[in-house]
Formats: C-alpha cells, sequence, structure tokens
C-alpha cells in the first residue's frame, strides 16, 4: 500500500460530496496519510443517492455481497438485493466506524470553486472559503432529479413529486396514482404502490427489457456463517463480481453469445411473465436488449397484471387539474403524480460555478461535448479530479467497485506530488482527444448505439459509457500514464513547466 506518512509535502483536499465515493476518497487519503480533507456535504447526512431516494420499493439490482466496499464487507445483508434504508444504515456505520463525521460539512452547498496559481478556492453557500491542492468532484451521476417537459404541469391540483423527491406526507392507501416513466425506478415502485393505490396507472413511453435475478432472503444462519468467515463473503463478492462481469458486462459490450443468453433471458421473462398477448405486445421494446440499461426486476411484470393497474402506452398529450390527457383524449384522472422520469446525467458537479486555468469555465470546456480523459481529468482544470465522471464503465455494475478503482489511480497522483517533483497535474488536451478516439472506435460494437434513446446518450447520440470490458479498465486504469499529463510548478502568479 503506498503512503505518505513520511513525506513532508502534504496536500490540502477538498471533497465535495459524502455520498459513497466522497466517503470513500476521505477514507482512503486518510490511510494514504493526507490529514487535512475537507469534504463538504449539501445535505444533513451521508449516503447520497442511498438518502436522496426513499420511494417505496427502493433496493439496488447488484447483489448486495458485490455492492459494498471491499475493504468493509457487510455480513448483515438481509437480501440478495440489499434495500435502499439498509444499504444507507450501512454508509451511516461506515462513517461511524471510520470516523468520517468530523471531516464533513453538513447542510452546506460549493456555490464555486476557481483555480488560481496551483491552488483551488472553494467558495460555498454559508460564505465559508476553503483552499485546496486538489479538487475532488464526488458528487455522482444521477442526482438531479429530471421532470418532463410536458404541458400543464403545474396545473395539477394533487400531489406530485419525482421520485427521487419522494414526499412521504402523502397518503397514499386507496388513492389513483399516475407514475410516468418505466424505467429501474418506476419498476421498483410500482409494485408497492399497487399494494397500496386503489389503481396505479402507469404511463409507459417506451417498454423496457427486463431480467428476473431471482432476490432471496439472508437467513439469521446465513448471516451467523458470513459474520464468523470473512472469507465467505470475499467469495460471494467475487462469485457475484465474475457473474455480472462475464455475463451482463459482456452482453452490452460487442460479446455475442453472452448477448444472446441475456436477450434470451429477458424474453422468456417476458413471455413467462405476462399471460394476456395483449398486454405482452405492449410492453416488448421494439429494440435490443441492453440498449437502454437493463432492468433487473422480478416483481413488476406481476405487478402490471394486477386489476388495479393499468399500463397506458397512449401518448401524454398534457397534464391537467384533474389527471393526465393522452392523444386518444382520455383524461386519466389521478390524485397523485409520480415523476419516475430519471435525471440529468451530464450536470455532474453543476451548475456549480467552477473556473479553471486562466479562468475557464467548465461550461466553456463542456460546450461541443461533455468529456473527460479516463473519465477523471479535464484539461486546464489541473488537479481536480472529476469521480464518476463521463464513460466511467456504469451500467449494470458495481459502481462501488468503480469509485474504488478510480481512487486507487487518483491515490497514485496525490502520492506523486507529495514527491515535490510538481505542483500541478494537467492533463494534456491531445491525451483526451486520443481517449475519446479510442472510446469511440469501441463504441460501434456495443449494443447502447442499437437505435434507442437512453440516459446513457450524450446530445451527439454517443454513449458516456466504456465500450470495453470491466477487465480492461481495470488494467488500463491501474497506474497513471504520466506522459499524457504536463507536470508543472506553480510560482506566484505564474506557472512553470517542469520535467514530466
Ligand atoms: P430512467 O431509466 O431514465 O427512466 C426514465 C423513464 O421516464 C423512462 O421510462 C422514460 O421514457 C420516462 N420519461 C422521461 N420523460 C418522459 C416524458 N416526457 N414522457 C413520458 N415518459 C417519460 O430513470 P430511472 O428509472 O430513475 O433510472 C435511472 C437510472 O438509475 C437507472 O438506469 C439505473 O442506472 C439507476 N437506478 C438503479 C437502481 C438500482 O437498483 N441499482 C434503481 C433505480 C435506478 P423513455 O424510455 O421513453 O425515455
Amino acid at each position: 500500500m503506498i503512503s505518505i506518512k513520511n513525506k513532508k509535502r502534504k496536500p490540502t483536499v477538498v471533497i465535495i460530496g459524502a455520498g459513497m465515493t466522497g466517503m470513500l476518497m476521505l477514507i482512503k487519503l486518510r490511510e494514504l496519510g493526507v490529514e487535512d480533507i475537507v469534504v463538504i456535504e449539501k445535505k444533513d447526512k451521508v449516503g447520497g443517492t442511498w438518502r436522496e431516494n426513499t420511494y417505496p420499493g427502493v433496493a439496488c439490482d447488484i447483489p448486495a455481497h458485490m455492492y459494498t466496499y471491499s475493504f468493509e464487507p457487510n455480513p448483515e445483508w438481509s437480501h440478495r438485493f440489499a434495500r435502499g434504508d439498509e444499504i444507507q444504515q450501512y454508509f451511516e456505520r461506515v462513517a461511524d466506524k471510520y470516523g468520517l463525521y468530523s471531516a464533513i460539512r453538513f447542510n452546506t452547498l460549493v456555490t464555486s470553486s476557481r483555480y488560481q496559481s496551483g491552488k483551488w478556492l472553494v467558495e460555498t453557500d454559508s460564505g465559508e472559503h476553503f483552499e485546496a491542492d486538489f479538487l475532488i468532484s464526488a458528487t455522482g451521476i444521477l442526482h438531479h432529479p429530471a421532470l418532463p417537459e410536458i404541458k400543464g404541469r403545474d396545473a395539477f391540483a394533487g400531489a406530485s413529486f419525482h421520485t427521487a423527491e419522494w414526499d412521504h406526507s402523502v397518503d397514499l392507501k386507496g388513492k389513483r396514482i399516475g407514475v410516468i416513466g418505466t424505467g429501474s425506478t418506476a419498476c421498483q415502485a410500482i409494485p408497492e404502490l399497487v399494494k397500496v393505490g386503489g389503481k396505479v396507472s402507469v404511463f409507459q413511453r417506451t417498454p423496457q427489457w427486463i431480467v428476473n435475478v431471482p432476490d432471496r432472503d439472508y437467513t439469521e444462519q446465513h448471516k451467523a456463517r458470513c459474520r464468523k468467515d470473512p472469507g465467505l463473503l470475499h467469495r460471494l463478492r467475487q462469485l457475484y463480481t465474475m457473474s455480472v462481469e462475464q455475463i451482463f458486462s459482456k452482453a452490452v459490450t460487442g460479446h455475442k453469445v453472452q448477448h444472446a443468453f441475456v436477450s434470451l433471458m429477458c424474453k422468456l421473462n417476458l413471455r413467462r411473465s405476462i399471460k394476456d398477448p395483449e398486454l405482452r405486445a405492449k410492453l416488448t421494446p421494439d429494440y435490443k436488449v441492453g440498449c437502454k440499461r437493463l432492468i433487473a426486476n422480478g416483481t413488476f411484470y406481476e405487478a402490471i397484471q394486477k386489476p388495479n393497474a393499468d399500463l397506458v402506452t397512449e401518448g401524454i398529450q398534457h397534464i391537467e387539474a384533474s389527471g393526465v390527457r393522452t392523444a386518444d383524449g382520455k383524461l386519466h384522472e389521478l390524485d397523485v403524480l409520480v415523476y419516475s422520469t430519471g435525471f440529468h446525467p451530464f450536470n455532474f458537479m453543476r451548475p456549480m460555478e467552477m473556473r479553471g486555468k486562466g479562468g475557464l469555465h467548465i461550461n466553456d470546456a463542456w460546450a461541443s461535448k461533455v468529456q473527460a480523459y479516463r473519465s477523471l481529468f479535464i484539461p486546464d482544470f489541473p488537479n481536480f479530479f472529476l469521480m464518476l465522471g463521463p464513460n466511467t464503465p456504469i451500467g449494470n455494475f458495481s459502481v462501488i467497485a468503480m469509485s474504488e478503482v478510480q481512487c486507487n489511480y487518483v491515490l497514485q497522483c496525490v502520492a506523486r506530488w507529495c514527491d515535490e517533483g510538481f505542483d500541478e497535474m494537467n492533463v494534456k488536451a491531445v491525451a483526451m482527444k486520443e481517449f475519446n478516439t479510442y472510446l469511440k472506435r469501441g463504441m460501434s460494437k456495443t449494443v447502447w448505439v442499437g437505435g434507442c434513446n437512453s440516459w446513457y446518450l450524450d446530445k451527439d447520440g454517443d454513449p458516456a459509457m466504456w465500450p470495453y470490458t470491466w477487465k480492461q479498465w481495470v488494467n488500463e486504469m491501474a497506474e497513471p500514464q504520466w506522459g499524457d499529463f504536463v507536470l508543472s510548478r506553480v510560482e506566484a502568479d505564474k506557472d512553470v513547466d517542469a520535467a514530466a
């Protein structure tokens, strides 16, 4: 394990966000030997996405033993697919165990960050200022709820909210509930809403492919075995990781056998689960399996066949006071309207005001395309790490594993800075260009360019995903390619190039 504990030069670091990635960075930077770290968190708790998403049915569709920090396995998971509240509790326990709270400023929003002469100057909404050698954005990907541009949205007289901003004060019992969207979130929420609602109208614009990996309860006996034998937890993690990697990740990145297998799983799931041919036809997508993010769910198909569930495939014309009117002129009367309409995945740390070298604004740097070198670096935003940036291999893999790989890369950069050879680490524009050409080359083989619309696609229709295998990503991220960076000394207001 690398360490800077004996180095004279130690950096100051600001981390934005105390979700899974921000916590990871704090733990690992401290283990490296960095002492001066501040984490700025806009809300009052750690946990990020698991703190935000409290909709009924919220769970993680990645197996729980895989969806944990590698250094903090958890024998207590209640199910193969952990529920949202227990994942939140897991992160709170980790924060306690590692003493993270002392470094976190809660209820504080970063409003601007500016790079100047080797330092990041960070400002918050409480008027505080921080200065740091390194700035880390750990704001996650899916945290800006997207509301649909549907006419009359404000006219609705009942309660309405986005799934990521669930209003728990609204009593759903016996109510007429409308849900717009049928993505991963909706497929988890709808089965719960059908249990309590009088009628649930699901407005589907595009059908989705759903794979059913059965859930299972973890018995007390299983948990006791996991507690006693940490090797078992490790083996479970390896097993799930290998299965997801070898089957699901390969299925979407051009491996024909895996794709055929997952396609068959989805098609059989649809055929066996939905008895009514008319309903089945409505639920059958016309694009390749995996083109949109594959949904792993075992409850939606059953729920949508309940007598109080209604799948509406007619397009929405507008929203009005008493409900949703579809293009056929029918009014679907509702008491509650739920927007399960996804997120703005290309915002990242924005709308935070951010300026790099020479005052370059992030919106200008990303004017033609939101891109980064190795997902982490933006030219002229030196000493800045964009965790889970564009083209991180998201999709159906553990985002924790991705952050851990990126974290290891960042630690090496920080450790080298401590050797005092440079103050500023700036990725070369040409390196980013070459990296993105390399990505583009791989995209043509993936299913994401299979003619569907999804949140993976940027405004040019390019998937912001990693088009190769997980293993290849891990190998390529194992250590920095130092020649792709300009490493320079910074003297007062002057940046002086040093040997790379
Ligand atoms: P999403 O996959 O982006 O789905 C949004 C849904 O809203 C789609 O069905 C979309 O229809 C619909 N929609 C958007 N605008 C609309 C409009 N104007 N009119 C009608 N329908 C509209 O969002 P999500 O379900 O929240 O999931 C986002 C991602 O979060 C997932 O892909 C996954 O990566 C992650 N997630 C993970 C888990 C987990 O268990 N690990 C759980 C939930 C979410 P179209 O398909 O036609 O665009």
